[in-house]
């Protein structure tokens, strides 16, 4: 799933019972887990306490998913649903008899479908479960503004959608016939000779019937998708991108993945790709910016304004007698990213400063001496002895130096820079 490199456990799922039930964070190690199943375990051992017979099966459940790193990411990505469809290869028979478990008590309370949508039984017992479609993973691009005021996208899909002519047969009823090609298997089996008495065995997709094991007398092939049994469409899909969404965040359309005879459709899920922005910087929940002030601010107070992501202006102000250091950060509490599904709270904003100093000769040398009446004293130096030796300070250039200095003259360089890059720059002068 981590096709281009997003964290190591994206959770688009807000479903932490499973945590809840051992009573461990969502980002528990598997010893800490180990430990907390071990401990409730004993706690509730039926053989103990045989009142709390349901209560140890949701410990163990909770574990055996938890405790597999690929149930746990069907279960950090998609919920107990996730898990009961059977995703990321989970499933069998010891599952659903845990699941059974799982759903029919009363955890959840008083028996009310944890998630509703008519999940529960007919079609989805073992051995009836129809296979499932992949999921078709797309990534959609959003600003920070969007995930700062939250909107609605509107993607449009092409899909495969079952052909409505032949109702994915493909053909007249009856004209199906198993290929000859591959004796109905749908695989085509190469035999390679490698060497005296080594052979290699590859299997291939059936190349005349694509797989499917049977194919259609030209004659008989449905018009419409030429046998193929479905046809691309485009559909437009609404994504719903939340206040406080996160890089990496999956938005999931079920069932809306392609179309195949007798295969329920995977999913289309829409995975979020935070645009850079030229002011802010995104933190979790808190935004950070640099801003430039002279020096005459950095010791004698300032205020700024600026334009926040839902076009707010906001004036910051810092009072006169506080100093600001050059690379200091001082933070305006609740002005960051709203949090995901509790928008009201806000992250903060994290400001950098670099602080701009005068030119050379900014002022005549008279001038100077008033201004050094009011700044701190000059430490109080030493006489210099008498054969002491003279020397002058100039301005320090690249070809002022010899070899090994060029490193650290590179390293100074970027210290300069403004990581950011344009921001600092353009709330300089305002
Ligand atoms: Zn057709
Ligand atoms: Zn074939």
């Amino acid at each position: 799933m981590a096709f281009f490199g997003m964290g190591p456990r994206p959770s688009a799922s807000t479903d932490t019972k499973l945590y809840d039930l051992l009573g461990v964070p969502q980002n528990v190690e598997n010893t800490e887990l180990k430990k907390a199943y071990r401990k409730l375990a004993k706690q509730f051992h039926p053989d103990k306490n045989p009142e709390y017979g349901e209560k140890f099966k949701d410990i163990s459940f909770a574990y055996e998913v938890l405790s597999d790193p690929e149930k746990r990411e069907t279960y950090d990505s998609y919920g107990l649903e996730g898990l009961k469809e059977g995703r990321g290869g989970g499933g069998g028979g010891g599952m659903e008899d845990l699941f059974s478990s799982f759903f029919g008590d009363n955890i959840f309370g008083g028996g009310g479908h944890p998630f509703g949508g008519g999940g529960r039984g007919g079609s989805r017992r073992p051995g009836r479960r129809r296979m499932k479609g992949e999921d078709t993973m797309h990534q959609h691009k959003v600003s920070l503004e969007d995930l700062y005021n939250g909107k609605v996208a509107k993607l449009q899909l092409s899909k495969n959608v079952i052909c409505v002519s032949c109702g994915g047969v493909g053909g007249k009823p009856g004209a199906m016939q198993p290929c000859r090609t591959c004796h109905g298997r749908g695989i085509k089996v190469t035999i390679r000779q490698l060497g005296p008495g080594m052979v290699q065995q590859m299997q291939s997709t059936c190349p005349d019937c694509r797989g499917e094991g049977e194919r259609i007398n030209e004659k008989d092939r449905c018009k419409k998708c030429n046998g193929v049994k479905v046809n691309k469409e485009s559909k437009i899909l609404e994504v719903h991108v939340d206040k406080g969404m996160k890089e990496g965040q999956k938005i999931t359309f079920r069932g809306e993945g392609d179309q195949q005879p007798d295969v329920e459709p995977g999913d289309v899920v829409i995975v979020l790709v935070e645009k850079e922005h030229n002011q802010f910087k995104r933190i979790g929940n808190d935004l950070y910016m640099e801003h430039t002030i002279g020096i005459t601010e950095a010791l004698c107070g300032f205020q700024f304004s600026l334009t926040h992501l839902d076009d707010r202006k906001i004036l910051i102000k810092y009072p006169p007698g506080k100093i600001i250091q050059p690379g200091c950060k001082r933070v305006v509490e609740g002005e960051g990213m709203p949090l995901y599904r509790n928008p009201f709270e806000k992250g903060n904003l994290i400001v950098k400063f670099n602080i701009e100093f005068p030119e050379n000769n900014f002022t005549s040398e008279d001038k100077l001496k008033e201004l050094e009446q009011l700044l701190p004293r000059r430490p109080e130096t030493a006489s210099p002895s008498e054969d002491s030796e003279e020397v002058t300070m100039m301005d320090f250039e690249q070809s002022n130096s010899g070899g090994n200095s060029r490193e650290a003259y590179r390293e100074d360089d970027e210290d300069d820079d403004h990581p950011g890059g344009g921001p600092s720059v353009q709330c300089a002068h305002q």
